[in-house]
């Protein structure tokens, strides 16, 4: 068979040998050990947030080694494709501060970067594989295929075209061109030089060494419509953007040996792989009467799994990475203690520090990570991003908040920048209920005072701690007098004396801080009064407090 006859039969369109792509797409120059990553999705118009777990490695992979990170959107199945999604991929990472350096909106020298925008390059490489009697075109029709499905189901082997299985592979030229004249559509065909009796060996940068089975099977290369596969498609891609390191999901992992094999027929240089394991979560579900937690994969409609919708909620974006980052790398939060205020990326992500066998989704782990994050930045920096995000998801917090700056960077700056700063909040979402009370329009009495103690006591308390206010005491005075107002009112004013004999006092100065505390903020808990007095200012101090005393 005359291979270059064929595959000019076959591709009358492609007038350009592969050497014009490769003398287009030259290595690229970058120093050396640099590391080429791609983030490869293809446009289903949702961002799941098990994105970022890949999209975080390849950015640091990438960044971290002077290298490069681009997106490349697949969409050559273009039933799927959905308006406008390769904007909205890029939009979602840049959110979590992931910049691509290369794709459709940024431009590049080794594009384009859509798929369906590169058929002719597709098509060229394909022709290529034909001419090297490496792929053939197969005119089985649907119900052939159908047929033979139904067949190898009944007969229980692996279905797949393959071995005695194969109808078209031997096809004589005149056979072709008989079906080609005859306008019979066709798809190209990998004609596989593996064994399933094989296993191959291979080592993935996570996984480690695994034995898979080779791969035996015809897989389509080029569609009826001329379109390729993915399988194709990213195999001519990596290898002309020069991609050094794919990392993707765990469920590729199968699809590997035929993916080796067309590399090697194609003799491409393969890229080192890191696969992934899918992001789990804990489920409860019902068997026998038993309630039992089972991992289930994060799945599209569970809460949590839209990438953008955390932003909606309040997280910072930081603080999400910084979860993410732990789940990656087992050494961060060790690294995180001994940094706390170094930016992330001076950590060493190492593909070694990775976990073989996946990530638990945990949000109470986020949370905590959240309040860490946040606990770091300055005053100045969680008000100028509780602004930016009240603006657009808490219209009427953000007027009060930026109607006076310095207010809530004072309220903000409470508890904060010493060796144990407070950790109040670990979204934005939750800043209004941590600091609203130093507003009027939300303040509101939500605690109230214990029965056991006298309404008098707690009325003569607030009027002794009026009387003695002073807005220029310091700490120390401040305290004083609220010791004083104890004594004053017949409680122990020194909690050492009060706990050697409880009996012989109503209270202590600790629940005359209680009183003021509740009057002034509304609750129990609150930060240092001090701090909140000052910034609350005299006036409203003591108005909150007559208006308490009038509801007693
Ligand atoms: N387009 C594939 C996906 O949607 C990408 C697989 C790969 O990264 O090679 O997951």
């Amino acid at each position: 068979m005359d291979y270059n006859k064929l595959a000019d039969l076959l591709f009358p369109d492609v007038d350009k040998e592969t050497s014009y792509y490769e003398d287009l797409y030259p290595p690229r120059n970058l120093p050396e050990g640099a590391m080429v990553t791609r983030f490869a999705p293809s446009p289903t118009g949702f961002v799941h947030f098990g994105g970022l777990f890949p999209v975080l490695v390849c950015e640091r992979l990438a960044h971290q080694s002077g290298g490069v990170f681009y997106l490349r959107i697949e969409d050559t199945d273009s039933k799927r494709e959905v308006e406008g999604a390769e904007k909205d991929i890029i939009n979602a990472f840049e959110t979590f501060g992931i910049k691509f350096d290369e794709s459709v909106v940024h431009g590049g020298s080794y594009g384009p970067y859509r798929q369906s925008d590169r058929r002719d390059i597709y098509r060229c490489y394909a022709k290529k594989l034909v001419s090297e009697g490496k792929a053939y075109p197969c005119f089985c029709t649907a119900e052939e295929l159908s047929e033979l499905r139904e067949r190898q189901e009944a007969a229980k082997v692996v279905p797949g075209y393959y071995g005695e299985y194969v109808k078209c592979r031997d096809l004589t030229y005149e056979q072709v061109k008989k079906n080609i004249d005859a306008g019979k559509p066709f798809v190209l065909r990998f004609k596989s030089f593996g064994d399933s009796r094989n296993k191959i060996k291979f080592t993935d940068l996570v996984k480690g060494t695994i034995e898979i089975t080779e791969n035996d099977i015809d897989h389509v290369l080029l569609k009826s419509d001329g379109m390729p596969t993915y399988h194709l498609a990213h195999a001519v891609d990596d290898h002309l953007m020069h991609t050094t390191h794919v990392v993707r999901g765990e469920e590729w992992l199968s699809s590997l040996p035929y993916h080796i094999q067309l590399f090697r027929a194609f003799d491409f240089r393969l890229p080192k792989y890191l696969h992934i394991s899918q992001l789990m979560r804990l489920a409860e579900v019902e068997e026998d009467g038993i309630v039992k937690q089972v991992k289930k994969k994060l799945s599209k409609r569970d809460k949590g799994a839209g990438l953008t919708s955390y932003i909606g909620e309040g997280y910072a974006p930081e603080c999400v990475i910084e979860y993410v980052m732990t789940l990656l790398n087992s050494n961060f939060e060790e690294w995180r203690k001994a940094n706390p205020f170094a930016p992330i990326e001076d950590f060493k992500f190492s593909v070694k520090k990775m976990s073989a066998s996946g990530s638990l989704f945990d949000l109470k782990k986020l949370e905590d990570v959240s309040k860490n994050v946040l606990s770091r930045f300055s005053a100045d920096e969680i008000y100028e991003r509780v602004a930016a995000w009240s603006s657009v998801y808490d219209k009427e917090f953000n007027l009060l908040l930026t109607s006076d700056p310095d207010y809530a960077k004072r309220i903000l700056a409470i508890g904060r920048g010493g060796n144990k700063p407070r950790k109040d909040f670990a979204l934005y979402s939750e800043v209004k209920g941590y600091m609203g009370f130093f507003y009027d329009s939300l303040f509101e009495v939500s605690d109230s005072i214990p029965d056991n103690f006298k309404k008098e006591d707690i009325k003569n308390a607030i009027d002794l701690f009026i009387k003695g206010y002073d807005e220029n005491d310091d700490r120390q005075t401040w305290f004083d007098k609220i010791k004083d107002v104890a004594a004053g009112i017949g409680y122990c004013p020194d909690m050492k004396a009060y706990k050697a004999a409880p009996d012989r006092y109503p209270g202590h100065v600790g629940d005359v801080s209680m009183f003021l505390r509740i009057a002034v903020t509304g609750r129990m808990n609150s930060p240092d009064m001090y701090d909140v007095m000052n910034i609350l200012g005299k006036s409203r101090v003591v108005s909150r407090l007559e208006a308490f005393k009038n509801t007693l």
